[in-house]
């Protein structure tokens, strides 16, 4: 499989980390491995049975959803990169990955996306009586998500804080971390931003003991209104993007534009070239068409 290149031309994951990697990932868990970046080969309800299984096992485990954006940060973050490898859950929240796993030759079926896997647990919460924990976002936000989540699914016990935007000091985290511990949630959300709330659950996890912990982006903001979800059109032909562009250009034209655009073409042409390599090899083989 290509590994992506770091800058100067390094491998992104040297041949021993990916051997490792993978070889858990075939004993265990299905995974792609997108140019040094692993990601779990499954759908949606597939997913929602690993969380169920989490919740079930008890200790803490991390879900993340990455998205083009991520393999963009992940590039050129190594820490980001080993928290995504070494998570529990890494789904595939893009179509631009499901379209480059089919030219990779090892298709995803679909995209699982932060806003359904927040839902599913939110049901699964209050079906359980298990307690979900909301943190970050803008203010006010993470409460009208609370809100609305409890009117859409009764019974449902959800806490949420939002820590001051932007750094916040040591203080501040060993009393979110405390706060949290203290409700003793079954499901963590956290809107801190990518990579920081990701890296935070990391860094965190078994001081929190929270079951299922997962980087949610801009999930609470869609739950609370304040951003309004792409139609569903455009969800499923990979244009999500420019609706929310359209929306946030100020915060989003740079990342979309300078950022994930090219980093697709790149990622792109590299799928094809390994798809070509593959298809070559396949030929050669005695029984292949040059065989
Ligand atoms: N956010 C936050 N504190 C910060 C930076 C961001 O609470 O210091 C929140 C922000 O209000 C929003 C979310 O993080 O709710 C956005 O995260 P991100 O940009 O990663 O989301 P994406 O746009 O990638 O879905």
């Amino acid at each position: 499989m290509v590994i992506g290149l770091r800058p100067g031309g390094q491998p992104l994951v040297d041949a021993v980390e990916l051997a490792e990697a993978s070889a858990s990932a075939i004993w265990h868990r299905p995974r792609l491995d997108l140019f040094g970046v692993q990601i779990d080969c499954v759908d949606r309800a597939t997913a929602v049975e690993r969380i169920r299984g989490f919740l079930t096992a008890g200790t803490p485990h991390q879900v993340i959803t990455v998205n083009l954006d991520f393999l963009h940060k992940a590039e050129h973050d190594s820490e980001f990169r080993a928290t995504i490898n070494e998570a529990d859950l890494a789904v595939a929240d893009g179509m631009p990955i499901v379209w480059i796993s089919r030219v990779l030759g090892t298709p995803l079926t679909e995209r699982v996306t932060g806003v359904e896997l927040v839902e599913e647990s939110c049901r699964l919460a209050a079906q359980t009586g298990r307690g979900v924990f909301f943190l970050g976002a803008g203010p006010g936000v993470a409460e009208a998500a609370a809100r609305r989540a409890r009117d859409r699914h009764p019974g449902l016990i959800v806490q949420a804080y939002a820590p001051p935007l932007g750094p916040i000091t040591l203080d501040e985290n060993e009393s979110t971390i405390e706060m949290i511990r203290k409700a003793q949630p079954s499901f963590l959300f956290v809107a801190l931003g990518a990579p920081r709330q990701d890296l935070w659950i990391r860094e965190h996890r078994e001081r929190l003991g929270v079951p299922v912990a997962m980087g949610v982006g801009c999930v609470l903001d869609l739950l609370a209104g304040a951003v309004r979800r792409a139609p569903s059109w455009m969800q499923a032909t990979g244009f999500e993007w420019t609706y929310r562009l359209m929306q946030e250009p100020r915060r989003l034209w740079r990342r979309y534009l300078l950022d994930d655009l090219p980093l697709f073409g790149r990622l792109s042409l590299m799928a094809l070239d390994e798809h070509r390599a593959a298809r070559r090899l396949a030929e050669q083989r005695p029984g292949g068409a040059l065989g």
